[in-house]
């Protein structure tokens, strides 16, 4: 075999097993391929002036190259078992969680040592949201901030550039069972390995679900988690962000009973685009350096859709709602609060009449016409009951975007070592299914890493 362990995507998932495996096994030969760029050469076409929206790059590079989907990220790594991925399921809650720690140690000693740790346990925010009909979940979370995050994840690549093989753009097509390992095949390239670990991220899904049909690898999928992210002014949630800085927070609905939850919230942050295989989705994320920090707090609002058989497309169905917000706002689409609640399209106009400044450039809509019922009613009922813990969310002048969708890769089924059906194939972070989160990709790299060091010493 040319490689010990080829690993596919250079995520969090895939830049930790590497790291692991240096450590651990510092002998083994390990070559990572990635579709994206290097890290200095990830770079979105989008500068507001020029290029004002998506042009559907063949590879997007917020969401491919070193550092995958998270190296533009928020880099909010949030150290719990109640949100980002059900890891502990398969490896159990203790270890989760000292993985996550690990993880952090590792950041902190790659340019994170000065970044503050924020912890929503024991806060009077707990009680005050359950006397709202809100929940505020648990956990302890280091926020990065995009910028920081560029430091560790280029300190990190410094440090294994000399001990892993990294191929940038390079896109995996195949992946083909040997006798004793793997083929790992590109357009116009071929290697051999023991040992594979597949971390392709959200980016990689569709690339993930036909890898498992050719390996005959069994897979489930049933959720995706549809919304809009809410930009409104920093003072609002400033009392819940300067103590917490991320809040997760749950709400059930008294109409529907579905649970709506905010997710990734950015204080002083910005609003993006996200692009996955050409559709157009929103996302946020905010620096730690005051000097690149706006006016503005932005979080997705999320409802959590499960379905039951015989429909097994989830993401199909999310796709379908963010392709129609796609053809009529030929991208991201935005509208205040009070448009909504009145019914009305919002318009360039009453956008700019308003208090709040975007500081995404969206399309004005209706998101009405996009949204299920259902969800909407939702979102808008959660928006009600935050404006009585922080009053002012549910001002006319609140902006919201759509759509944000959150596609959960399907499920692919791994051991307890998140090892397929198949020995020495491991699949692993966000394109597992397993984990959807910085902290719990990262987490189930290391995890794997340890393994494949175990099986090689005994
Ligand atoms: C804008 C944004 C903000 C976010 N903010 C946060 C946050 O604050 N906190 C948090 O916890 N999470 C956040 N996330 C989610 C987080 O980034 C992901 O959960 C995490 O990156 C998953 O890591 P991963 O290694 O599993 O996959 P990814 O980071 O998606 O990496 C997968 C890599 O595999 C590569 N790849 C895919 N297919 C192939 C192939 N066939 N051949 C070669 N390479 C391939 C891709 O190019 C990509 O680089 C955010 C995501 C986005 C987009």
């Amino acid at each position: 075999m040319k490689y010990d362990v080829i690993i596919i995507g250079s995520g969090p998932g895939g830049i930790f097993s590497a790291y692991e495996l240096t450590k651990k096994c510092p002998k083994l030969k390990i070559a990572v391929f990635e579709a994206g760029a290097e890290l200095e050469k990830r770079k979105c076409p989008i500068d507001g002036v020029k290029v004002k929206h998506c042009i559907n790059c063949k590879t997007c590079a917020i969401m491919s190259g070193f550092g995958g989907a998270g190296a533009f990220s928020d880099g909010k790594y949030n150290i719990t078992n109640d949100f980002g991925g059900s890891l502990y399921e398969h490896i159990g809650k203790k270890e989760a969680l000292d993985l996550m720690w690990y993880v952090d140690e590792i950041n902190m000693s790659h340019g994170a040592s000065d970044v503050k740790m924020y912890s929503t346990a024991g806060t009077k925010f707990k009680k005050i949201c359950m006397q709202n009909r809100l929940n505020l979940l648990d956990a302890s979370v280091r926020h990065l901030g995009t910028d920081i995050n560029y430091i560790v994840l280029k300190n990190i690549y410094d440090e294994l550039k000399d001990k892993v093989e990294f191929r940038f753009h390079y896109e995996v097509e195949n992946v083909e069972k040997l006798e004793n390992g793997y083929k790992v095949c590109g357009k116009d390239q071929e290697d051999t390995c023991t040992r594979c670990i597949i971390s392709a991220g959200r980016s990689g899904s569709k690339w993930m679900e036909h890898v498992c049909s050719q390996l005959q690898i069994p897979t489930s999928s049933n959720r995706v988690d549809l919304g809009v992210r809410v930009e409104l002014p920093a003072e609002i949630f400033s009392h819940l962000t300067d103590e917490l800085y991320e809040s997760k927070i749950v709400y059930r609905t008294q109409k529907f009973e579905d649970n709506v939850r905010t997710f990734c919230m950015n204080p002083h942050g910005f609003v993006v685009t996200e692009n996955t295989k050409g559709i157009v989705t929103v996302n946020g994320h905010s620096y730690e350096g005051a000097d690149k920090q706006t006016e503005n707090t932005n979080f997705a609002l999320l409802v959590s859709k499960h379905f039951s058989e015989p429909f097994k497309d989830s993401n199909g169905y999310g796709e379908s709602i963010a392709r129609l917000s796609n053809m009529l706002g030929g991208g991201v689409m935005i509208q205040k609060f009070g448009d909504l609640i009145r019914g009305r399209r919002s318009t360039i106009k009453r956008i700019e009449e308003g208090y709040v400044r975007p500081t995404l450039e969206a399309t004005p809509g209706d998101l009405s016409l996009v949204l299920p019922k259902r969800i909407l009613d939702g979102i808008i009922e959660m928006i009600y009951a935050l404006d009585k813990i922080a009053p002012g969310t549910a001002n006319d002048d609140t902006l919201l975007y759509g759509v944000e969708v959150k596609f959960y890769n399907m499920e692919v089924q791994v051991d307890d070592n998140l090892e397929t059906i198949h020995k020495g194939l491991y699949v692993i972070g966000d394109g597992s299914g397993v984990t959807h989160s910085l902290s719990h990709a990262s987490a189930s790299g290391v995890y794997v890493a340890r393994k494949i060091a175990e099986s090689i010493e005994s």
